[in-house]
């Protein structure tokens, strides 16, 4: 079955692997486009979510790409239409809004599906099998990368609610709590915030797992050069070592799996999915520990942060 699409927010991520995985899932058919600034050639445009929902009856479902604040209304507004939503990542700015999305979601009938790309790297599922079989000693993550380069202009991530290192952060901490075997809870966190700026520029945090497992997680906006997306898992059987976000895997030394990238591929494949078991599929365990790390975490101030260095 395929479904009619209408996207919201045409920005970096819209454009980079909304619209070429939407154009190679054969379950949807983009239809619209909601955007304040933007279109594309040869679909309806709508300045946003209200105008297209008012003017496109028969579009089925909704994907919104556009910042995390604000996300709220919109979702409420598709749900309300009678649409099946599909949020990117993180799926808002609180914990509470997302569990009244579900909620209205379940009464409503429609399908709501908070995404995590990063669990769909093509190792995530792997390392989470094989952890079922090994005895874990420590897991460390270190997600660091160069923010004047991912997030270029982007206001809206250093608000509140726009998560600042945890933006990125959080892909981590989704991956963690897919293949971790048991639940995991921060102890302690400390947030380092630019002078200037009202989200933090990097993070540490002093995890646990429900048996004892430590696990820490170190966040940086600041590396230029090679950056760093990995999750060491030692073992009392050996090292487990996710790399590049979970696309390539190592085990005990060895690589295992490095494969191409098609998480948004199948993001929507596993929507479409869920539209026609009539599913809802929202975990909101990435989201709550991040924010349980504002929470819990110290407040350092460092030098104020600008675009440019
Ligand atoms: P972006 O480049 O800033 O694009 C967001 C788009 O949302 C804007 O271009 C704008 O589109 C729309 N928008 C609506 N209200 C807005 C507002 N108040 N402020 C700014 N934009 C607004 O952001 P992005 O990187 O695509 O990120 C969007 C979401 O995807 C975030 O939740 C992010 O975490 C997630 N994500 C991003 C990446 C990445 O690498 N960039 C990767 C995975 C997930 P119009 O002008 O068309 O209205």
């Amino acid at each position: 079955m395929t479904f009619t699409l209408g996207l919201v927010g045409l920005g970096t991520i819209a454009r980079n692997q909304h619209l070429p995985s939407i154009e190679a899932t054969e379950g949807f058919r983009l239809a619209a486009i909601a955007s304040r600034n933007a279109g594309l050639d040869g679909l309806p445009c709508y300045h946003d979510i209200a105008d297209m929902l008012a003017a496109e009856p028969d579009l089925a479902a909704v994907s919104l790409c556009t910042p995390p604040q604000g996300r709220f209304q919109q979702a409420v507004q598709a749900i309300c239409a009678g649409r099946h939503v599909m949020l990117e990542k993180p799926p808002g700015a609180s914990v509470s809004e997302v569990e009244t999305l579900v909620r209205m979601a379940r009464a409503a009938g429609v399908t709501l599906f908070a995404t995590w790309h990063s669990r769909e790297a093509a190792a995530v599922e792997v390392a989470r099998d094989l952890l079922q079989t090994r005895s874990l000693r420590r897991v460390s993550i270190a997600w660091k990368e160069d923010v004047r380069h991912w997030h270029p202009g982007q206001e809206w991530i250093w608000q509140p609610g726009g998560l600042g290192v945890f933006d990125p952060g959080i892909n981590a901490l989704s991956v963690l709590t897919r293949i971790m075997p048991e639940p995991v809870h921060p102890v302690s966190a400390r947030l380092e915030f630019p002078a200037n700026k009202q989200a933090p520029i990097g993070a540490e945090l002093a995890m646990v797992s429900a048996s004892g497992v430590p696990v820490d997680a170190v966040f940086d906006w600041r590396q230029t050069g090679p950056q760093t997306w990995d999750i060491l898992i030692e073992t009392d059987e050996g090292e487990v070592l996710l790399r590049e976000g979970g696309a390539r895997l190592f085990i005990d030394g060895q690589e295992n799996i490095s494969a191409p990238d098609y998480e948004y591929r199948r993001l929507y494949n596993r929507f479409a999915a869920l539209i026609e078991a009539g599913e809802c599929d929202v975990d909101l365990a990435p989201l709550q520990l991040v924010a349980d790390a504002f929470l819990l975490g110290e407040r350092v101030e460092t030098e104020a942060f600008h675009d440019a260095p």
